[in-house]
């Protein structure tokens, strides 16, 4: 995690100075006061994880999907790699296959640099890949090499067989004891009728400030003519926006392996208080 002392509050900064005796303190010449300095941030870095992993089935999903979330995170001082399952090979006509992959690969790359993360390419074909015991262990390596504190996969009630065995595949490598990493599961959608089917959001993400590159992030992917779609996911994040309170936002489900799906297990009551 990167620690931005811009930050640091003027209060804190006294503080800071209390402890370590040395008043107008230079944060950054230090190692004790970068400690002192880390501990103090913590309020309001708190939303920043050292790695990010988004899982996308095919390239331009992670953009279009979690694109403000990716902006975010990346300002908050995360690294974001998006792990792209497939190679999209199937995703233009009047190419080969191998012709696809390269121009999907070169677009996946520029709409990540676009959002500051980096792109990493699992090796499956496009609309073959299995939710099978291989892909799991393969993807669990993956994960347990790249030691991701937040790990986002499609929902596996997706129209689309890549998105739904990418989601079961995160959720099986989430089972396995060796993994730490919290993981979140996104929506998807396109033209009507494909949509993510039964998704209950448990967090919401105000991307209001991050609504431009979003889109300009998707847009790179200019094989997959995302003027034509992209507007169904600017129609979604009004959608959720509405529900949150903010202009625009993308939603998620927190997934929880010991206690129900979503976490809605541990909000459940037996009468309703007032208040908050
Ligand atoms: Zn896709």
């Amino acid at each position: 995690m990167k620690i931005n002392t811009n930050l640091l509050c003027t209060t804190n900064k006294r503080i800071l100075s209390l402890i370590t005796g040395i008043p107008g303190i230079t944060i950054k010449k230090s190692i004790a006061r970068r400690m002192f300095c880390w501990m103090l941030l913590i309020p309001w870095t708190s939303t920043a994880q050292d790695t990010i992993v988004v899982i996308t089935p095919h390239p331009d999903d992670a953009e279009a999907s979690c694109g403000g979330l990716i902006a975010n995170s990346v300002a908050a001082g995360s690294t974001v790699i998006i792990l792209t399952m497939t190679g999209g090979e199937l995703g233009i006509s009047g190419k080969s296959r191998e012709e696809a992959r390269v121009i999907r690969a070169e677009e996946a790359k520029n709409a990540a640099s676009l959002l500051g993360a980096k792109v990493q390419f699992f090796g499956a074909v496009d609309a073959s890949l299995a939710a099978d015991s291989i892909n799991t262990a393969k993807l669990g390596e993956i994960l347990l090499q790249l030691h991701p504190g937040l790990v986002l996969a499609p929902w596996p009630m997706d129209v689309h067989a890549d998105h739904q065995a990418t989601g079961l595949l995160a959720w099986r490598v989430f089972q396995d004891k060796r993994c730490s990493f919290s993981l979140f599961f996104y929506e998807t959608t396109n033209s009507p009728h494909t949509k993510t089917f039964a998704f209950t959001p448990t967090d919401y993400i105000d991307i209001t400030g991050q609504m431009t590159i979003k889109r300009k992030a998707t847009l790179l992917h200019t094989s997959q003519n995302p003027s034509e779609w992209y507007g169904m996911y600017e129609t979604l994040a009004t959608v959720r926006g509405y529900e949150a309170d903010v202009p625009f936002a993308e939603a998620y489900i927190r997934a929880q392996n010991s206690s129900g799906m979503g976490g809605r297990s541990n909000i459940i009551k037996k009468v309703l208080s007032a208040g908050k």
